[in-house]
């Protein structure tokens, strides 16, 4: 499958589409989730053309793996959950429901959050 240039994220990275900027560097910019599931919800991803986890971890250099996932951990501690604890989701593929096809993790806390996963739909 190929990218996808007209994905929502990659349009919020061109700036076409408004999002509050939490956190931006050369690797990866975050912002909150349009539609929070707890108190704190944002999304971090990366700036590079990956559609999902398998994609960026296969063919991202190790300078964008790096600087990525140290941005994620950089957006906890700036959110102030990193003491109260956090979930990190990753949704790859259909029965995940990743609806995005630019790879991103949600960052998820401010809340007790319960089991790893919901009861079966
Ligand atoms: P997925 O299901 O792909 O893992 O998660 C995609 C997430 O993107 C969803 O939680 C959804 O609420 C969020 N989202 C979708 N469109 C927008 C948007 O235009 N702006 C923001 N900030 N979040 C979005």
């Amino acid at each position: 499958m190929a990218y996808d240039d007209n994905n929502i994220f990659a349009r919020i990275l061109r700036g076409e589409i408004p999002c509050t900027r939490l956190y931006e560097d050369e690797f990866a910019l975050a912002f909150p989730d349009i539609h929070p599931q707890a108190p704190t919800h944002i999304l971090v991803i990366p700036k590079g053309k990956y559609i999902s986890a398998a994609d960026f971890n296969a063919k991202a250099s190790a300078e964008e793996l790096v600087g990525f996932y140290r941005a994620v951990s950089a957006v906890a501690k700036q959110a102030a959950v990193e003491e109260s604890g956090y979930r990190l989701i990753c949704n790859a593929g259909p029965h995940s429901h990743q609806d995005v096809p630019h790879y991103h993790i949600h960052i998820l806390g401010g809340r007790p959050l319960g089991h790893l996963l919901g009861p079966p739909l």
